[in-house]
């Protein structure tokens, strides 16, 4: 009699050395003995994507994503091996696949490729057979047999799309905090863990740089509803839920404060006050696939004006060069970056019904003597680009002020 499927994904901390890998074989075979069937996601051992991205730096400042995707899925493809002979090594049954071993195909956005579909026969074989299924996170293939990646993080939507698939009674995320917090125990002690949040408010702060889950598999969950836990791989206590809806008797105004170092900031200077010209120069970054976060255009005086805008580190060196090609047909003057900034940002959705949240956000930044480069609202957020070596202190007092550590 079996009790039910889980899909379980460890990420990168909980499969960080062999003791942690043979703890990870314990828990999922400690719920194999319980009867259940599981399938179990694993990310690449501690910090071997950051490893591997660096030694592809060393060779190539500019490699081809194509490469990169053969590269990177390296990582996850050691730490589902070495599971399954823990696991096997403990006397119970296990097999490892890639993602293309179990069908996970995607289209051809190489280092952020979309999940198409998932042929999940092989995953039903092998549970049949009452095998423990451990698939590669982070990784599928296109019809074309080219490896791709689902972009950072990734191994949290392989985790959700086959918990979607394969109709999983649950899926649990297991990771180094003991679920979703108010903000990032790791900036701020004081921060308490949430028992429930919902798919939107956890969607805007994974999209708003809570590292903790990857914005793409909440999308996912959303869209088809699987509810997700969020919990520690170390002990066994509940974590977080993220859910549907959550019944609260109000809504609290702010739920989490995040922050996001990993954006750089690009100011155009001296672009001509024209009709056409923002489009000429945001068409050829979306055409060349840099997608653009925050902009802020100055108002003008003298018929020019600076344009600045955020966009992901990473992308840092291929945007400088296409935005000083544009700015030079267009004759706008200087190109200018800046990556010493950080995003700060509120969540709640309760701030949809209430007036006052962002003057109280600005004010706690002023009092701190933290000046405020650039400003962006959404109906549940409001995100501030302050200097970097200010973004822990605007965390923290942020945090205090809208009594999250209550
Ligand atoms: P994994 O390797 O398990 O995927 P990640 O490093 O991707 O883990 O995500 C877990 C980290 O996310 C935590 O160690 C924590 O520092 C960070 N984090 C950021 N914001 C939050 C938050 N609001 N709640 C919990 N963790 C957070
Ligand atoms: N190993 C990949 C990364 O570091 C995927 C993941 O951890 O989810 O981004
Ligand atoms: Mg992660």
């Amino acid at each position: 009699m079996h009790k039910g499927l889980i899909v379980q994904k460890f990420g990168g901390s909980s499969v960080a050395n062999v003791e942690r890998i043979q703890n990870v074989a314990k828990r999922v075979t400690s719920y194999r003995k319980n009867r259940f069937d599981l399938v179990v996601v694993v990310s690449a051992l501690g910090d071997t994507t950051d490893e591997l991205i660096e030694l592809a730096a060393q060779i190539n400042t500019e490699p081809s994503e194509r490469e990169m995707d053969m590269l990177l899925s390296t990582g996850e493809q050691i730490s589902v091996a070495l599971l399954a002979m823990a696991i096997h090594k403990l006397g119970y049954e296990a097999i490892s696949f890639t993602g293309a071993q179990v069908g996970i195909i995607t289209d051809t956005s190489h280092t952020r490729a979309r999940i198409v579909k998932i042929n999940g026969d092989r995953i039903k074989e092998e549970l049949k057979k009452g095998k423990i299924v451990i698939v590669a996170g982070f990784q599928g293939m296109t019809l074309n047999q080219d490896i791709t990646t689902l972009g950072r993080g990734g191994s949290d939507l392989t985790a959700v799309a086959l918990a979607k698939e394969l109709k999983a009674n649950a899926c649990e995320i297991y990771t180094d905090v003991e679920g979703i917090y108010t903000t990032d125990p790791r900036i701020e002690p004081k921060a308490k863990k949430i028992k429930e949040v919902t798919y939107d408010e956890m969607l805007e702060m994974a999209s708003l740089g809570a590292q903790v889950m990857q914005a793409r598999s909440i999308e996912v969950a959303k869209k088809f509803d699987v509810p997700i836990h969020v919990r520690s791989s170390f002990l066994d206590k509940p974590g977080t839920m993220i859910i549907k809806e959550v019944k609260r008797m109000e809504d609290v105004l702010v739920s989490g404060i995040t922050l996001n170092k990993n954006e750089a900031k690009i100011t155009i200077c001296d672009v001509p006050d024209k009709p056409g010209i923002a489009a000429k120069i945001f068409n050829e970054l979306s055409s060349s696939g840099v997608s653009v976060d925050m902009i802020v255009q100055n108002v003008s005086h003298i018929r020019s004006t600076d344009i600045s805008f955020t966009i992901n580190k990473a992308e840092l060196p291929k945007t400088i060069k296409i935005v000083k090609k544009a700015a030079k047909n267009i004759e706008a003057g200087e190109v200018l970056k800046d990556e010493d900034i950080a995003r700060v940002s509120i969540v709640g959705v309760g701030m949809k019904s209430h007036s006052g949240v962002a003057a109280k956000m600005f004010e706690t930044l002023a009092h701190n003597k933290i000046n405020i480069e650039m400003i962006s609202t959404s109906d549940i957020s409001i995100s501030c680009i302050i200097q970097k070596k200010f973004a822990e202190t605007a965390v923290r007092s942020l945090h205090e002020k809208f009594g999250l550590g209550k």
